[in-house]
Formats: structure tokens, sequence, C-alpha cells
């Protein structure tokens, strides 16, 4: 039987919802290409909690929890439905201590990239948060508990940014990126195509560039989900590779 991929989105900037580019067009090719998932279970960024979280609504609201963008964008919703059942099954793999939460909804690090990828909105969906206080090992365990969802026709769906430091956006970069973005994503991918996931893991100790592209975890730790929920089956390959604001990688992975 055929097994569902695991994705790794770059979601970069909230404006992707609405643009047509480069990066949006790879979202939807990636869609594209892979089986049609029963259910999507999402690992967004933009979820950081104390604790894990799961949300389990039958029909989970939109969030805007991006402030400053043009009109258009509040006006996006996505209203798949959730999966109630399927948020059982997830919770029950999870080992660690997990609550039901349906104070957040589908954030903008989720839609941002499905209304690309599944315009339609007729595939259930519904995130887990990302325990702020939990180390990457605990991240990537979570993954890999989740890992037999494939199975079922669920597709774990990661988005965040490799490289991620607002701090130290450069306006005027446009589609460059600072010696240490392209350091750290290089790092990052040559340890995903070797299949090292100890390197990555240890980020901080092992590359130097970790403090400038990782200065807070928030948008690396969903990564850690997606490669726990990979094996050595899976073909990976990347998408997306490139810099935007100096800052910012936009690296996606796919693992099938
Ligand atoms: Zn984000």
């Amino acid at each position: 039987m055929q097994r569902m991929p695991v994705v790794f989105v770059g979601h970069g900037s909230p404006m992707n919802a609405i643009e047509d580019n480069d990066f949006s067009r790879s979202w939807k090719s990636v869609a594209e290409r892979i089986p049609r998932p029963e259910v999507i279970i999402s690992i967004s960024a933009h979820w950081f909690t104390k604790g894990t979280k799961i949300m389990n609504e039958e029909a989970p609201k939109t969030i805007y929890d991006m402030y400053g963008f043009p009109k258009e964008l509040y006006e996006i919703v996505y209203d798949s439905p959730g999966s109630p059942s399927f948020a059982s099954i997830a919770k029950e793999l999870i080992s660690r201590e997990t609550e039901y939460d349906n104070s957040w909804g589908i954030d903008h690090g989720t839609w941002s990239v499905l209304v690309h990828m599944y315009p339609k909105r007729d595939i259930p969906v519904f995130q887990i948060s990302i325990d702020a206080n939990a180390p990457p090992e605990v991240h990537y365990r979570m993954g890999r508990e989740l890992k037999s969802l494939r199975e079922k026709r669920a597709l774990l769906f990661a988005s965040g940014n490799v490289v991620h430091n607002l701090r130290l956006v450069d306006w005027h970069a446009g589609t460059k990126g600072f010696d240490w973005a392209y350091e750290f994503d290089d790092y990052i991918y040559e340890n995903i195509v070797n299949k090292n996931h100890d390197n990555i893991l240890k980020f901080e100790e092992m590359c130097d560039a970790a403090k400038y592209a990782v200065p807070t975890p928030d948008h690396f730790y969903p990564l850690l989900y997606a490669l726990g929920a990979s094996d050595e089956k899976d073909e990976v390959s990347a998408f997306n590779k490139s810099c935007e604001l100096g800052s910012l990688t936009m690296t996606g992975y796919l693992w099938e």
C-alpha cells in the first residue's frame, strides 16, 4: 500500500498566500505530484505554546495571526473541515502529555500555503502545536510517533522556515541572503540529503551560523517533526531552495 509523503515548507511572508510566484507555484506542484491525502496534520511555526496542544474541532476557524498586511489577506477563509477522529488517533500515538485545545485555529503558517496546494478546502485539516519548552529530540520523537499515520493517508505538513531572523531582515536584499543564511541552509540541506539527523538535532553546537539563522526555534522546529516522520525508505527532494530579504530561507523538502 502506498504511504503518504511528508512535506516541510518554508512559508515566508503571508503575502505568498495571494501571490502567484515561484514559491506558490512549487507548492501547487507538490500537491499535484503526491497522492491526495485523507487528512492534513499541520505543524505550524505559529502555534508555539506551553505544552503540546491538538485541535479537534469539526470546523476549525481561520486565524489571522499577522499584522499590517493588506485587507485581502484578512478576507481569506480556509474553511476545510477538521478531523476529530484523526486528532484522537494522533493524540494516542504521541507518548508525552498532550491536550485538546481549540482556542487557536488554522493559522497563516498553514493557510498561506494550503490555499495554493489544496484551494478547494475539501480535505480535513487540524494542527498540533509546538511546545516552546521541549528540546529538539522531543519534537523529532513526536514526528516519529506520528509516522504510522502516513499509512492511513495522512499528510504530515510542517510549515516554518529553516532560516528565519526577522530582526536582521534587509528589505533591500531581494532574493539575496547573508552568508550565514546560505551556510545554515546548506548545512541543513546536506544533512537532510545524507540522512544525518543527529547533526540536525545538534544544530546549535554543530553549526555556528545557527545563532543568526535560528535566533528563536519556532520556525525551525516544524522541520524536526517532518524529519522524525521520514525514514530510510524515503527519497528526499528539496524545492524553493533560496533566500529572501537576507535573513530568511524558503527551502522546502518532500520525503516520498
Ligand atoms: Zn512564519
